[in-house]
Order: C-alpha cells, then structure tokens, then sequence
C-alpha cells in the first residue's frame, strides 16, 4: 500500500487534524469537488443536474459511528426525509448509509429498528437503500444485519462488497444464493495485510475475478470503480457472454470522472453517481485524498485561483 494513502487513512481519524481541516475556509472549500453541499436542498439541485445528463443517483447522508441513540435516530429521520424529498421532486436516485450512523455500535437492536424504518419508507415508494461496507472490523456485522434486512425487505435494500478482502470471493458466491444486489468496489479504508490484499494488482484482479461472477450469475449488480481498465474489462465481458446492458449499472463518485460518467452514458449504459451531501464530510474528504494524493494539489491550485 502507498504512504501517501497509508498516512491519508491515519489522518482520516486524527482529531487535530480534523480540526484544522473543518475550520479551515480553503479546505471547506476544496472538499466541494466531492461534496455536493452541506445542506439536502443543494444534494437534490445537484442530483437533478445529473438526472438531466441521464445520470441516475444515490444520495449519501455524511456521517458515521454516532455515539447516541438520539443521533442514530435522527439519522434514520433523516433518511426518511430524504427519501420523501426524492419522491416529490420527482428524482432517480435511490440512498446510500452506513450502518454504524444507524446506531451498529450502540446495538443491534436499535441498528436493525432504525435502519428498518428506512426501509419502510422505500419500500412504500418503491425506492431502493444501499448498506455501503465500512471497515473490516464491520464486514460481518454488517453482512449479519443486511441478512435480516434483506428477509424482511427483500431487494429494497442492498448491500457492497469489497474487492481488497480476502473474504470476499466467498461472499460474492452467498449474495448470488441469496439473489441480492451488490455494489462491488475495490474498498477505501486501511486494512491490515491478514485480512486485505496489500498489492493493488491483487485487489485489481480481484475485483475483475468477483466483477465476472456477479455479471453473470447476480442480481443487477453496481460495478463501482472509476478504473478504465476494469471498465473496459466488463464491456468486453458482457458482450462475449451475451448479458444485456439492463442487467448492470457502473456506479461512480461524484466529482470524479465525470467525462467517463458522460461517455457511459452516451454508449447506452446504466450509470449511477453516489453523491454525498451534509456537514460531516470530514471522514469521506480524506479517503478521496487517499486515493488520489495528486487531488491535494489539485484542488488547492484550483481553491487558489479563484
Ligand atoms: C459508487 C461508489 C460507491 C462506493 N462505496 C464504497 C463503500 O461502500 N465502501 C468502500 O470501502 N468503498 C466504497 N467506494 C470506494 C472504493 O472502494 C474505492 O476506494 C474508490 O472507488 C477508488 O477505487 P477505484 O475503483 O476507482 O480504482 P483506483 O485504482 O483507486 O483508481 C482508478 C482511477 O480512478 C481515478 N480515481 C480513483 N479515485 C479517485 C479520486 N479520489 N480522485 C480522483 N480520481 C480518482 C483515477 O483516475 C485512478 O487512476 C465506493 C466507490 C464508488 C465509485
């Protein structure tokens, strides 16, 4: 693993830097590359832009490990909203959360009830809740609570598997049993080498060996990776074993090739931007740094210029 992303992740939970970085106007204002704003009312305006580019969505509450029921409770409120908002204006776009901003430290009771009203609410409008996949110390629990999910809620929810995890070949074989649809990404948080493949090519050609099985045998899957190669890879795939471009979508992070984003579009793909919104941007900022330390630079010559 680089040291530049090695010491972005570390950076991602040092309090005195978060400090800095949220008090800061230029780094404020660097984090609107990704960001589409703190507030729901500029997430849908910027969603809408998208939808009119025929770009479809996820919307992303920012925010993670809350340290009370109330704030888990909120959050799921929150998410309601959301989704209400997204049904007026007439949207297409789904959400994505975390399952440690609906309380999964707390307990999984409280987890499961939160996180099960959202659903509700998406369930009714026939809208659809993506679980992203936190850190590896979460992957089971997080597979465990979408499994009760998922038996309630069926494909109203889904869930996301990461490519840098040894585990997940195995889990990409359980969610094809299971019919449910899975975003699959290379993963953004430091893992250690026991658990995670430490060479991006290994994470790279896991991505591809788990990319083939769900295009072929799983539920609608999201292919979530900005990586041309990979890209190129799948289009190549699906054409050669006969899998129609309906059966799939590509899924990108807002503010990041965009040009690619267009360009999928335009050759009649599925694609789906995930754009995060809210003022707890901080833990987010920094794995998109990490992934990209040039983005340091380039968004401070940009932050500089104006
Ligand atoms: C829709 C979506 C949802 C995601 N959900 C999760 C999740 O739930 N859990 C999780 O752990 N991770 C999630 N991720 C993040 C993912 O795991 C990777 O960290 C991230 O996508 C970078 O990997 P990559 O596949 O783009 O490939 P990389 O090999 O990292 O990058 C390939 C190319 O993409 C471009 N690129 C990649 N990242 C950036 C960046 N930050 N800025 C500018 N250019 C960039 C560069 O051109 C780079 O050369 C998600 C990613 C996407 C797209």
């Amino acid at each position: 693993m680089g040291l530049m992303r090695k010491t972005f992740l570390s950076l991602a939970d040092n309090n005195s830097v978060y400090k800095f970085v949220v008090g800061n106007e230029i780094t404020r204002q660097m984090t609107r590359r990704f960001v589409a704003g703190e507030r729901l009312s500029e997430a849908l305006e910027a969603m809408k832009v998208l939808n009119e580019k025929g770009i479809k969505g996820s919307l992303d509450l920012l925010g993670e490990n809350v340290h009370s029921q109330d704030e888990a409770r909120k959050a799921g409120a929150e998410y309601e909203e959301i989704l209400d908002r997204i049904k007026e204006a007439g949207l297409d776009t789904n959400a994505s959360l975390k399952l440690t901003q609906m309380g999964l430290d707390l307990g999984e009771d409280l987890c499961y009830e939160v996180t099960a009203g959202v659903l509700r609410k998406a369930r009714e409008y026939g809208n659809f809740v993506r679980l992203d996949m936190e850190g590896s110390t979460y992957t089971q629990r997080t597979l465990d609570m979408f499994k009760r999910l998922h038996a309630e809620f069926g494909n109203t929810v889904g869930i996301v598997l990461q490519a840098y995890l040894y585990r997940t070949e195995q889990d990409v074989e359980d969610m094809i049993k299971l019919g449910a649809r899975v975003r699959l990404c290379k993963g953004a948080y430091l893992e250690p080498a026991g658990v995670a493949y430490p060479e991006k090519k290994d994470v790279d050609g896991n991505y591809v060996k788990c990319m083939e099985r769900l295009l072929k045998d799983g539920y609608y899957p999201g292919l979530a990776t900005h990586d041309e190669a990979i890209i190129d890879h799948a289009k190549a795939y699906v054409a050669k074993e006969g899998i129609g471009r309906e059966r799939f979508e590509f899924q990108m992070l807002y503010g990041i090739r965009n040009d690619l984003q267009r360009k999928l579009v335009e050759d009649g793909y599925n694609m789906r931007c995930y754009v995060p919104f809210g003022t707890q941007w901080y833990p987010y900022f920094m794995r998109r740094l990490a992934e990209r330390p040039a983005n340091v630079w380039f968004i401070l010559h940009n932050s500089l210029k104006k």
